[in-house]
């Protein structure tokens, strides 16, 4: 298997490479514990190591194997006074199936990392066949993006945020949207970590941030006068001068601050603690609303949470997918909501695509949702004819 440390860069960039090197002593001594007799590690470069386990007998065996590696690399390493999750993905693969050779056996293992940081990260995969030739596939669609980012072919869509109780659009979500003339749409779940992974984020959240300003202001000057929240990838998150282009893109369209919201998924604000504190205070001084996305999928410190200056959690629409019936998701949106009251913050719930899931939420105390069943993200004039026919009536 590779296993390969989820950005690893970003500690190299804020804490610095000797804090780097810490983390990457620390990650190997851990490993090295979790290796039994007859397993062989090895530092191949950077922040990627390889392990050859020499017993194994299926890919059920693998996958066990490498969720133990990820486990002991999903424990918190204190740097300096801070501390860091480090987290990984790692791509794993079985000889002879996979391949009869060292080459080839790495290239496989190499393949089935990239699957697993497109499919997010902290995960292990093992390698198919069909995986191949998709990192030429990565490469073509990381051109056609940056093309698309320089040709104004991206677009912001909108999903309105509405009450449950009586469906009043209270805000939107931004989401990305890209047609692109050769591939088609292309869905931001596949673009989104390619972005990522190749430094594009950067570029590309700052178009983000800048066109949903100048959204908010020009519907502002209609008289439409709501929040829209935009995403923050990790990365963009970690900047040190994020505070200050965000608000320089606010006074660049005449954008109030309180109208715009940001959203880090809770695995992005558990990642780095100390750090997420910091930006988090920073930014909610400058006047900027903060929510929490996806939550529920990352592993939040409720201490931790309870601290940091975030208004709304959005609860995964995993969760919200099968209730009513789900016995335990019932019981996991329940404390959600419980949750939310508790620490004075707004629960919006995701994915809401039926009455009877508006119902649920509604019955127990969640008063926000977003979802198809009011409307799927729309571009600027639709969201405005939305709200203006709500104000109509
Ligand atoms: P997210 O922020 O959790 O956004 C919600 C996703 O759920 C959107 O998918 C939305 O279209 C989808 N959705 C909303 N209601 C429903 C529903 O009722 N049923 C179902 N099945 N889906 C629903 P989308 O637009 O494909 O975006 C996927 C993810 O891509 C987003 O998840 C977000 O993490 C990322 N993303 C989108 N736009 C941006 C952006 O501008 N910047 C960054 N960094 N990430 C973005
Ligand atoms: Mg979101
Ligand atoms: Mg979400």
């Amino acid at each position: 298997m590779l296993l390969d440390l989820d950005n690893f860069k970003l500690v190299n960039d804020n804490f610095g490479h000797l804090q780097g090197d810490a983390l990457l002593m620390e990650v190997a001594t851990r490993l090295q514990a979790a290796m039994r007799a007859g397993d062989t590690l090895a530092r191949l470069g950077g922040d990627e190591f390889a392990v050859v386990l020499a017993s194994l007998e299926n890919e059920a065996q693998a996958l066990y194997a490498a969720e133990r590696l990820l486990g002991v690399l999903s424990q918190p390493v204190r740097l300096g006074d801070r501390e860091i999750v480090p987290g990984a993905s790692i791509g794993h693969c079985l000889f002879p199936g996979d391949g009869d050779t060292a080459e080839t056996l790495l290239r496989h293992a190499d393949v089935a990392m990239y699957a697993a940081k497109a499919a997010g990260r902290g995960m292990a995969v093992g390698f198919r066949a069909e995986m191949e030739g998709s990192t030429a596939e990565d490469l073509r669609l990381l051109s056609r993006l940056r093309l698309a980012l320089a040709s104004g072919a991206l677009a912001l869509h909108y999903q309105p945020q509405v009450e449950a109780a009586t469906q009043r659009i209270l805000g939107a979500e931004a989401l990305l949207r890209w047609d692109d003339g050769e591939l088609g749409p292309v869905s931001p779940a596949r673009f989104i970590p390619i972005a990522e992974e190749s430094g594009l984020i950067l570029p590309l959240g700052d178009w983000v941030i800048d066109a949903a300003c100048r959204q908010i202001a020009a519907w502002r000057a209609q008289g439409i006068e709501l929040p829209v929240a935009v995403n923050l990838s990790v990365h963009q998150f970690m900047q040190t001068d994020l505070v200050g282009k965000i608000r320089a893109a606010c006074a660049r369209h005449g954008c109030p601050p309180h109208l715009l919201e940001l959203e880090i998924t809770e695995s992005a604000a558990m990642q780095s603690p100390e750090l997420t504190r910091r930006q988090l205070a920073m930014l909610a001084e400058a006047g900027f609303a903060i929510a929490l996305d996806d939550f529920g999928t990352g592993h939040s410190s409720l201490g931790r949470l309870a601290l940091l200056p975030v208004g709304k959690l959005k609860i995964d629409r995993s969760f919200v997918a099968d209730v009513p019936g789900s016995p335990s998701h019932e019981t996991i949106l329940r404390a959600a909501i419980g949750l939310a009251h508790e620490l004075g913050m707004k629960l919006v719930a995701e994915g809401v695509e039926t009455e009877a899931q508006r119902n649920f939420l509604r019955h127990h105390g969640c008063s926000i949702y977003q979802g198809w069943l009011f409307s799927k993200a729309v571009p600027a004039e639709r969201f405005a004819a939305l709200v203006s026919a709500q104000k109509a009536v």
